[in-house]
């Protein structure tokens, strides 16, 4: 597909071969330009430099692209590398052209990176680039394509980051675009500096088994053209032979040899329409004995990058396998360019209708970008989207859904409507109920059960994997924690105003808009929920409220006990969201203390918790709780023995506990090595007092050495 070219005059005459009208000139001025910049510049080769830009040039002509972006090709590292600016770019060559290498330019910055975040905002570049022009992504292809081919010119090191940022970006992209001669060129490449060993092994293998086989496909070739005849069906038999990291990954994904790799070499037939093609599957199946499974129809259900034909392996001549790929040659064409097929020269840079169907994908990722503000997060969006593994399956009316593979119900039901994601309670796969994390396979048919009351769990997010329903769901918990801390924003307010005896009236008036408004928020929503996480205590609001008279501390009124509420309140406040905390597992009787956390309520602590130390140092979060009576609640504590590490320890200790009616929830032993054993366990009690007794029973035993909290 690619022609090295020696001179200006050769890019010239490669360009008027598709292009007649092409306008030399402009090309003939740029190439230069570019010339004259570079000067005496070398590449690593020592060979002048301006034979790089000349060689993307080269590319982007077997490409058929426009003179603009050729032009733009000659001259892409002109801004970057030498003393020329946008603005003479823009003076000489017009504002297409000058956008075209300006963009480049900012591209061209982000080679040096290596870390993961680095590398998502290479991707974000690369992809907000792509969204403006779709030039510009072919330009930076060339110039990483030629950069490739004379890459060992470059130290190892660097060789093998650019080999690993080829693969891991420009490789995929590429392959999203539908453009597969590029995706072959720049992984078998990548893969060649990334592991040499290896890649010459397979180089060698298969041309040994084409070797082999050549003979015996040129027969099958000739049967399949003479059938063909026979039938009065157009078509074109030829060799089709697998790319050695295809291979590569093949026996990797499989964990097979390359001797068990049945399709290194197959035979594509072109034909000229759709219903020709199933017409020589047909005939194909008709000749030989097709393999259960391997049959393939990209013509009904086309990849995502737009990839079309038909694929099946039979038991051929003799009993060998034998893979088809059947297509038309409009189908051929668009599988080898993509994006790029149907760009002709006179088509200027905006995409067409036809190339939107390649970047619909890109737009909600740009979309995205604007929910997802962790570099990290987008990266993996990205590289969700832009690997198209993909399973088909079916909605109950029989329609098919392309998700990505690994997708579950959840994702399903996201991609039919947010409602149905949020209420989604259980799925159907053909008929039978299947958890939520199930993951789809090709063909199928998924039902979702919905459910009014049900609500997004954040659990979800740990197998989800389209971006769409990740997003939805983390919006709708920050919402959720939202309104949480709005409501104990209200209520930590309400609270203290009560404290002061201040009027409740207060909380709708201008005066705590005004309050609100000196602590830097500028809505009351945005007071509460401040409040409500904990970024502005009560106390500062109530003191704006009344800056003449300093806040002091008043006696609480008794608290009503709440029928659902049970155990534990914050002074002067009903129905707060809390949970006791994991660290120090409070239990009645020990003195308490409340963190405000970020949307998940009131975290509640013993006073002694060795954590509040770190949490104290935001006092404006801290809150005053206490305990309220109510005969039967558990609450769980935890306890740590150690004892002697002996038989039967542990069956008297447990059988100890119990004789009291307290329950053990859970219970872990581990023997150290100087023979004793630590026994931790969590033990549901009704207050401090009972916990005491407990632990003065378990101390006094025969064989334990100390028991604590
Ligand atoms: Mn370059």
């Amino acid at each position: 597909m690619i022609e090295d070219v020696a001179t200006i005059d050769d890019l010239i005459k490669k360009v008027l071969s598709y292009n007649p009208d092409a306008d030399i000139e402009l090309l003939r001025k740029t190439y230069i330009f570019s010339s004259e910049a570079h000067g005496s510049q070398k590449r690593m080769a020592g060979s002048p430099y301006i034979e790089h830009p000349l060689a993307v040039a080269s590319i982007l002509a077997d490409m058929k692209m426009d003179t603009t972006t050729i032009a733009a090709g000659l001259l892409h590292d002109t801004i970057e590398d030498t003393n020329a600016t946008v603005k003479d770019i823009k003076a000489l060559f017009g504002n297409e052209i000058a956008f075209l290498v300006n963009a480049l330019t900012k591209l061209s910055k982000m080679e040096f990176m290596t870390k993961e975040e680095a590398q998502a905002e290479n991707f974000r570049k690369m992809l907000l680039a792509m969204a403006e022009d779709v030039r510009v992504i072919l330009i930076k292809f060339a110039d990483r394509l030629h950069n490739m081919k004379t890459l060992e010119h470059l130290p190892e090191e660097k060789r093998k980051r650019i080999a690993a940022e080829t693969l891991d970006i420009y490789a995929p992209i590429a392959n999203r675009l539908g453009i597969g001669w590029l995706k072959i060129e720049f992984e078998d490449l990548s893969f060649k500096f990334l592991m040499p060993e290896v890649y010459e092994e397979i180089v060698k293998k298969i041309a040994k088994r084409k070797e082999e086989q050549e003979v015996y496909l040129r027969d099958v070739v000739k049967e399949m053209e003479a059938r063909l005849k026979e039938e009065n069906i157009a078509g074109e038999a030829s060799h089709r032979i697998k790319h050695s990291y295809g291979i590569y990954q093949k026996m990797q994904k499989q964990g097979i040899t390359f001797e068990q790799i049945h399709d290194v070499l197959g035979i594509r037939i072109i034909t000229d329409t759709k219903a020709n093609c199933y017409a020589i599957m047909g005939l194909i199946h008709s000749l030989w004995t097709p393999v259960p499974g391997r049959f393939k129809d990209f013509i009904g259900v086309p990849k995502s990058n737009m990839y079309q034909s038909l694929h099946t392996t039979v038991i051929g001549p003799k009993g060998e396998r034998v893979e088809f790929q059947i297509r038309t040659d409009e189908m051929h064409r668009i599988a080898e360019k993509g994006i790029a097929s149907h760009w002709r020269y006179k088509e200027r840079g905006m995409l067409t209708e036809k190339d939107s169907r390649y970047v619909t994908w890109l737009r909600d990722l740009v979309q995205s970008q604007k929910e997802l503000s962790n570099a990290r997060d987008f990266l993996e969006e990205v590289k969700g989207a832009v690997v198209p593994d993909v399973v088909y399956v079916f909605t109950p009316r029989g329609d098919i859904k392309e998700l990505p593979s690994g997708s579950t119900p959840v994702d399903f039901a996201y991609s039919i409507h947010t409602d149905v994601g949020h209420k989604c309670v259980s799925a159907k796969v053909d008929g039978r109920i299947v958890p939520l994390r199930y993951q789809l396979k090709n063909g199928d048919a998924v039902e979702i059960i919905t459910s009014p009351a049900h609500k997004p769990s954040r659990d979800w997010l740990q197998f989800v994997v389209t971006q769409r329903a990740k997003a939805r769901i983390k919006q709708w918990i920050n919402t959720e924690e939202r309104m949480q801390g709005v409501e104990l924003g209200i209520k930590l307010l309400e609270s203290e105003l009560k404290k002061h005896d201040m009027s409740n009236a207060l909380m709708k008036s201008d005066e705590i808009l005004q309050a609100a408004k000196s602590l830097g928020v500028s809505s009351l929503e945005e007071l509460f929920v401040s409040v409500g996480f904990g970024k502005i205590s009560p106390h500062q609001v109530v003191n704006k409220l009344r800056p003449e008279k300093p806040a002091e501390e008043v006696a609480l009124k008794p608290i009503k006990p709440s029928a659902e509420q049970k155990g534990i309140s914050i002074k002067g406040i009903d129905d707060i969201l809390y949970h006791t905390a994991k660290c120090c597992y409070p239990v009645p009787g020990d003195s308490l203390v409340g963190f405000i956390t970020r949307g998940k309520g009131v975290t509640i602590h013993n006073k002694k918790c060795h954590n509040l130390e770190r949490l104290a140092v935001d006092n404006a979060r801290l809150v005053d709780v206490e305990w309220r009576q109510d005969g039967d609640t558990r609450y769980p504590a935890r306890l740590l023995v150690e004892s002697v590490d002996k038989p039967g320890v542990l069956a008297n200790l447990s059988a100890l506990v119990s004789a009291d009616d307290v329950n053990i929830s859970q219970l872990q032993a581990i023997s150290t090595p100087d023979q004793k054993a630590q026994i931790t366990f969590i033990v549901e009690v009704k207050d401090k007092k009972q916990l005491a007794a407990i632990i003065q029973k378990i101390a006094s035993m025969d064989g334990v050495l100390r028991v604590k909290r």
